[in-house]
């Protein structure tokens, strides 16, 4: 009934004027007929037809009409039993407000998604299913856009009537009336609630660690990115650490890796407990941390919260019944003073932490800028030797030791030289102690006794009769295959008998193990037959403790020592010193330095008669040796005091 009086009340206005004068005209009709019938006792035949057609055109035109009208209203109830059935039907929530966007309609689907029932929510504003999770700008903006374009489109997280949060696609759109004026704000919206909770898996998946909840390296990067335009806007310092647990994996291997897991979820949520809501820790893998802290504003402050995180990581962990402590040690690199991208951050830091490590594990380290920059550098400088020994840059110079009694060059030291292709010739040391502790260093050294051996081998050939000593670094001298290369490299040289070559040991460096140092010596002067030299004698800290338990055949003593000996007589005093324990522990001595007539006259006169300086010749490439030997002549006055010596001796015997 209520639907057909809709109709009716939507019916077009001419529809009621042409049944109205059709009844009208039927009804008139019909009372003239009346009339005619009470006057004249009959009905006129003309009056008949007229009345009697007339209102049978009508009638039809008003049953026509009617008729229309019936299909029309029949069509139209159709059409809004399907729209009702629709708006209950839906599985989508249907919410309709009025122009003060109070609700004049919800569908079932609403009320099953909110929990609300149908009268419990008519005549209140659908704000009631705010969540309080969107900003009042994320409304301010929808309002905005529905009043612009009509209609918004988007997801909005809800609060069911329980409490529980719920989240929709949500369309908006308004009905308005003739003139324009909106009547209706209509919210049409479906439950995405389990696809939002898959896609947060998803997210969690991609951005957390699984074992401790923790951000992973993508998060990390994410929030480094943050943090350092954070620090950057702020002005403060972000610290940039990297943790590592110094005893984990006995844990892990022993108790095995559950209990080790429950340990990292322990360790993840101590670190958390002690650091700013606003910092981060990330798992960087196994039993790697990394933090950002920011907001720093000195070094001092950064330390606080590194022992403070230290020291609740020692804290016993107790796991199934057992009590088990660890130890951390961590590297600390401060930006802006590093700069650089997060990889380069976190491998300063990582540095640090590796240096923490070396020096004893469970403390901190902060990251050496400076130290570092002459890290890369040594490391560019010792790419640069590698290559210069690849491309065959390197040559050895000859410098002749001579006996100064006899006037006979009984050998050479080789020493190393660097021609380089631009820079000319560079003294070994100016790229030897780069190379220090390296395998390059061993590399070069093998490649030297090689190439002296070479010599000997060729000097045998041409008949000339001179040992040559070669240098050997205390590490190359320690390195395991040392003493099997050498007696490879010998073997590969039959000819040179092994008494004409040397090595010189360092005997300011540091030898390591004395005993250790002095069975190499040993082995190398029994098993192979090559004489040692103890160089630059005088100038270690222990020398005499050397000389003793060190079985070098000789001694030379250090040119800083010579040098001065003329003048100073403290220097006099110890070659003096170091000739008379010589003799005592019957080592052969040699004097180097040596770069005047006067100091091997002085020396003669103490009782060393080998030297070798500049007194004599300079190093020198293996062409101008042959040259300098050609032209050689003995120091006639070193003859003569040699021969005063020799004579005084025979009158005295
Ligand atoms: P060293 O073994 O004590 O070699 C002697 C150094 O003293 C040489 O310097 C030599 O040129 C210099 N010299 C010799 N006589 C005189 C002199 O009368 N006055 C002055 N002022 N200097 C003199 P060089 O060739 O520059 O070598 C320096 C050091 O480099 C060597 O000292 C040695 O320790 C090291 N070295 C040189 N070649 C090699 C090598 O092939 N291997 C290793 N491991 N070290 C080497
Ligand atoms: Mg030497
Ligand atoms: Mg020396």
């Amino acid at each position: 009934m209520q639907s057909f009086i809709n109709y009716i009340k939507n019916l077009p206005f001419w529809h009621f004027i042409t049944v109205f004068v059709a009844i009208a005209i039927i009804i008139s009709e019909v009372l003239i007929i009346i009339q005619s019938y009470i006057l004249h006792g009959e009905i006129h035949n003309d009056l008949l037809i007229v009345g009697f057609f007339t209102p049978a055109i009508d009638a039809f035109v008003v049953f026509f009409i009617t008729g229309l009208m019936l299909i029309q209203l029949k069509e139209n109830e159709t059409k809004l039993l399907l729209s009702s059935r629709v708006f209950h039907e839906s599985h989508d929530g249907i919410v309709i407000t009025n122009a003060k966007n109070e609700i004049i309609d919800v569908n079932p689907a609403f009320c099953e998604i909110s929990g609300y029932k149908h009268d419990e929510v008519i005549g209140l504003n659908p704000l009631i299913l705010s969540s309080g999770k969107h900003s009042p700008e994320f409304y301010a903006d929808m309002w905005q856009q529905i009043s612009a374009h009509g209609h918004w489109k988007g997801e909005v997280w809800n609060r069911k009537k329980n409490g529980e949060l719920y989240a929709e696609l949500l369309t908006i759109f308004t009905l308005k009336d003739n003139t324009g004026i909106i009547i209706n704000y209509v919210g049409v919206f479906s439950d995405i609630t389990q696809n939002k909770k898959q896609q947060e898996k998803l997210t969690q998946l991609a951005h957390y660690d699984m074992l401790t909840g923790l951000p992973n390296r993508t998060l990390f990067s994410d929030r480094f990115h943050q943090a350092i335009a954070h620090s950057n806007r702020t002005k403060t310092q972000l610290a940039i650490c990297f943790l590592d647990l110094d005893n984990f994996k006995p844990i892990n291997d022993n108790f095995g890796h559950g209990i080790g897991d429950q340990l990292l979820i322990e360790v993840a949520n101590r670190i958390k407990a002690n650091i700013k809501e606003d910092d981060t820790v990330s798992r960087q893998g196994g039993d790697e941390f990394a933090l950002l802290l920011g907001d720093i504003t000195s070094y001092e402050q950064c330390k606080q919260t590194i022992e403070k995180i230290h020291h609740a990581l020692t804290q016993p962990y107790l796991l199934d019944g057992y009590s088990h402590t660890i130890t951390t040690s961590t590297g600390i690199t401060l930006y802006p003073s590093d700069k650089g991208d997060i990889d380069t951050l976190i491998r300063h830091a990582d540095q640090a932490m590796y240096q923490a490590k070396l020096v004893g594990k469970n403390r901190f380290q902060l990251f050496n800028t400076e130290q570092d920059q002459q890290n890369i550098q040594k490391h560019l400088q010792i790419k640069e030797i590698q290559q210069a020994f690849i491309n065959n840059e390197f040559c050895l110079y000859y410098q002749p030791k001579v006996n100064m009694k006899t006037g006979v060059v009984f050998g050479t030291e080789a020493l190393i030289r660097w021609i380089h292709p631009e820079k000319g010739l560079i003294s070994p040391l100016q790229f030897l102690p780069i190379i220090e502790k390296t395998e390059l260093e061993v590399l070069i050294g093998a490649w030297v006794i090689n190439q002296a051996l070479n010599q000997l081998n060729l000097w045998i050939q041409k008949g000339i009769k001179l040992g040559i000593s070669v240098n050997i670094s205390s590490y190359h001298l320690r390195s395991v295959s040392f003493f099997s290369d050498l007696e490879k490299s010998l073997a590969r040289h039959p000819n040179v008998t092994s008494g004409s070559f040397q090595l010189e040991i360092l005997e300011s460096s540091e030898l390591g193990d004395l005993n250790t140092i002095n069975h190499i010596i040993k082995t190398c002067k029994n098993e192979l037959g090559v004489n040692v030299a103890l160089d630059d004698f005088g100038t270690g800290y222990s020398s005499l403790t050397h000389l003793r338990n060190l079985s070098a055949n000789t001694i030379k003593i250090d040119r800083s020592f010579v040098r001065d000996m003329l003048d100073d007589p403290g220097d006099y005093a110890i070659i003096d010193g170091v000739i008379g324990l010589a003799n005592s522990f019957s080592r052969e001595v040699i004097a180097e330095g040596v770069e005047s007539t006067e100091h091997g006259l002085m020396l003669l006169v103490m009782g060393c008669y080998k030297a070798q300086g500049f007194g004599i010749a300079r190093p020198m490439p293996i062409d101008e040796l042959y040259f300098w030997l050609s032209n050689y002549t003995p120091n006639k006055e070193w003859l003569a005091a040699g021969n005063k010596e020799r004579t005084q001796k025979n009158d005295s015997s």
